[in-house]
């Protein structure tokens, strides 16, 4: 059947303004309901989520607004014959700048300036601290949509950036390819490290101690994929050790990041509160991707971002 209405589940207000979210349908032609918990659906409605629910379940088809659609069971969309789709391609420029961010502030030290600032110190940091990020060598790991808008603005700042994909298909800007067996060679020269994989069963814990003490003592661990992927444990026992020399971290395993975290506290540990792809424009951006998934189901086309 076709879809005759379009409903947003209030948990989109995790990430984006849920009425400037509806209003961006106006020029839908079904009706655009913010609904809660317990709404009904059945296969003529439409939803688009941030978590999810049971209910979903009954609708025609479900769009998660995160690239990440670990929180949903793909199986159970799978047996009930209910498309699923993710907002996977929309984030390259967004978390592509906040990673980029982080790294030219790790090496430019604009983090430990602000640390002074609060004090009025005039801080002036040991000569062979700060460095530029230009020729440092960059290593992404996993290049869709993520892993491309860092390894694209980290080549334009004139990094060497090498990355990690299953595939070995070239990427733009990326000098070196490596296979994710090779994982190891592919990050022990690396000034930088930046997570862009997805959450599943094969990522979880791909960066544990014996990828720490693989990494150079003065590299940076840049994390804006998913907590689980990096072990917090043996991350803080590397900062500890100096295994590594410090990280930009967007997300964690427990989120919002405990107040007792000891991540927290490291001098050169950045954290921002998974906003990577926060921006005042994010709901449009996510609108449009839906507005295209949505007439593609109405012409009974191929759905872009199926993931289940
Ligand atoms: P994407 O699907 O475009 O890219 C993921 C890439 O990882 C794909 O190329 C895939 O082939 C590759 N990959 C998967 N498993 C791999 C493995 N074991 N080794 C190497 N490569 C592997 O998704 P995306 O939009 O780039 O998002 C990636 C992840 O980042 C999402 O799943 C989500 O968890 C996270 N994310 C975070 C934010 C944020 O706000 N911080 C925003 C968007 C996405």
């Amino acid at each position: 059947p076709q879809l005759e209405r379009l409903c947003i589940h209030e948990s989109v207000a995790n990430k984006i303004p849920k009425d400037g979210f509806a209003e961006a349908f106006s020029d839908l032609d079904v009706p655009v309901e913010i609904v809660g918990d317990d709404e009904e659906f059945d296969r003529t409605d439409a939803v688009a989520s941030f978590r999810p629910r049971d209910s979903f379940l009954d609708a025609g088809w479900v769009h998660c607004i995160r690239a990440g659609y670990d929180e949903f069971d793909t199986d159970a969309y799978a047996d009930a014959g209910v498309p699923l789709t993710n907002s996977t391609g929309i984030h390259d420029t967004t978390v592509g700048e906040i990673a980029v961010g982080y790294m030219v502030s790790l090496a430019r030290m604009l983090h430990i300036y602000r640390d002074h600032q609060t004090e009025n110190d005039w801080y002036e940091p040991p000569y062979e601290r700060p460095f530029t990020v230009e020729n440092e060598r960059l290593c992404v790991v996993g290049l869709g949509t993520l892993g491309q808008g860092i390894a694209e603005r980290a080549d334009a700042l004139g990094m060497d950036v090498v990355g990690v994909r299953r595939s070995d298909e070239p990427v733009p800007g990326v000098s070196e390819i490596y296979h994710p067996d090779d994982l190891h060679e592919a990050i022990a020269d690396a000034r930088f490290v930046a997570i862009a994989v997805p959450h599943t069963p094969k990522t979880e814990g791909m960066f544990s101690t014996p990828e720490f003490e693989t990494m150079r003592d003065d590299a940076f661990l840049i994390n804006v994929a998913r907590g689980p992927i990096a072990d917090e444990d043996d991350l803080i026992a590397a900062l500890e050790n100096g295994d590594i020399a410090g990280a930009g971290l967007d997300v964690f395993e427990t989120e919002p990041l405990p107040e007792d975290n000891p991540l927290w506290d490291f001098e050169e540990v950045i954290i921002s509160p998974h906003r990577g792809s926060a921006t005042n424009r994010y709901h449009l951006d996510i609108a449009d991707l839906v507005k295209e998934i949505f007439h593609q189901y109405q012409a009974g086309e191929d759905l872009r971002n199926r993931v289940a």
